[in-house]
């Protein structure tokens, strides 16, 4: 049986969506951003929300708001994608890459303490697999410290943490929509502000560094250049879509759940058998089934699986090169063994497909066949 690993969720109204879209000016800003922030509005009525061009530019966004100055660092995980360490390089920082924790795969709150130095102005926290950080551990280290917490979201929509929404569990909080994420409008990503103190920054250099925002608002006669800034707006095409998939949201993370409930009651056996370890979720934490990961014992048995899997036309995938033991981490000066739990997980994590064009019956031959790759390998 053929089970692919990603799938798109289309949504009903997209193509309505973007006729009227078409029929429109494409204005930045428009009829469809403001209703997507209508409905982030209502999804996150603590926070302030710009929509973005990626993920990796509402990080940016965030990170302009710091105005870091030569010298400063950012503590975040190794186990990640390049793009929280890129925001800080872009903005003049230092990244400095901690180690994770062996069940959840996020930083190690004991690691980011240690690394914590005169210079560090902020963390970056990722939610992996749509799974929290140690939220109240991490918030007392960086309250205690006085830095910012800046949560990388980006697999997190849908997902919660003791009733909140992933993306807003730091002061800001970035969220992705590329076309890998649970919904997608191609490329696209959400920045939630939880400090007033940081939006203006951020609404500035979202638009070239102006106070176009307040311009529009009616707040100013003329707006200008005002600070640092990009163009990290989302674009009216894509807004469209995007609104659409917001309807979609609900039924998108029901029906992954429904894949993760099998995984987790089918190869809960691995465990017990010491062959690998299954995803952990928190007691707080509510998720969105964006990934679903094994963590096998050894590098071998999980190319074995991996192999087994693919021969069967189930597609399966590796994750990370941690960024220290990338050719960027070494010219950062890590050295592969810096970071153990990180270097391990990139050799021993395997992401099983899981999607909402799946079925419970392909989950359930998907589970088969790992125990068969598994017995195979032993
Ligand atoms: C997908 C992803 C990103 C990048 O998101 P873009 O929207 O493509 O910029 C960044 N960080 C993590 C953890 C991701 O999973």
């Amino acid at each position: 049986m053929k089970v692919s690993f990603y799938g798109r969720h289309p949504a009903e109204s997209e193509t309505k969506y973007m006729k009227q879209c078409l029929a429109s000016s494409l204005e930045t800003d428009g009829f469809f951003l403001k209703k997507l922030l209508s409905e982030a509005g209502k999804r996150f009525p603590s926070s302030q929300c710009l929509f973005t061009a990626s993920c990796s530019s509402a990080l940016e966004t965030a990170l302009a708001s710091l105005d870091l100055e030569p010298g400063d660092e950012v503590i975040l995980p190794s186990f990640n994608f390049p793009s929280a360490a890129n925001s800080v390089l872009l903005h003049g920082g230092i990244p400095v890459l901690c180690d994770i924790d062996r069940n959840t795969q996020n930083l190690s709150v004991a690691d980011v303490s240690r690394r914590i130095t005169g210079k560090t102005r902020a963390v970056i926290a990722v939610d992996y697999a749509g799974v929290a950080f140690d939220v109240e551990a991490l918030r007392a280290v960086t309250d205690e410290a006085g830095l910012v917490l800046i949560e990388d979201a980006a697999q997190g929509i849908g997902s919660a943490y003791d009733g909140k929404p992933l993306g807003t569990l730091g002061d800001m909080g970035a969220v992705s929509f590329h076309h890998t994420k649970n919904i997608t409008c191609g490329e696209g990503g959400m920045l939630l502000v939880q400090r007033q103190k940081y939006f203006e920054a951020c609404r500035m250099y979202r638009l070239h560094g102006t106070n176009r925002a307040s311009f529009l608002a009616g707040d100013v006669k003329l707006y200008s250049w005002c600070r640092k800034g990009s163009s990290t707006a989302l674009g009216e095409p894509s807004a469209a879509i995007l609104a659409a998939q917001f309807e979609v949201l609900s039924e998108v993370t029901e029906r992954r759940r429904a894949i993760a409930d099998v995984y987790i009651e089918r190869l809960a056996c691995l465990e017990s058998q010491g062959a690998a370890r299954l995803m952990k979720v928190p007691e707080k934490a509510e998720i969105n089934g964006h990934i679903f990961y094994l963590r096998f014992e050894t590098e071998r048995l999980r190319r074995q699986v991996q192999e087994y899997l693919l021969s069967r036309e189930i597609e399966c995938s590796t994750h990370y090169v941690p960024l220290h033991a990338s050719p960027m981490g070494k010219i950062l000066g890590y050295g592969e063994k810096d970071l153990p739990e990180s270097l391990a997980c990139g050799k021993t994590l395997l992401r099983l497909p899981i999607h909402s064009q799946m079925d419970l019956q392909q989950a359930e031959c998907v589970a088969e066949q790992v125990k068969r790759g598994v017995n195979h390998g032993m």
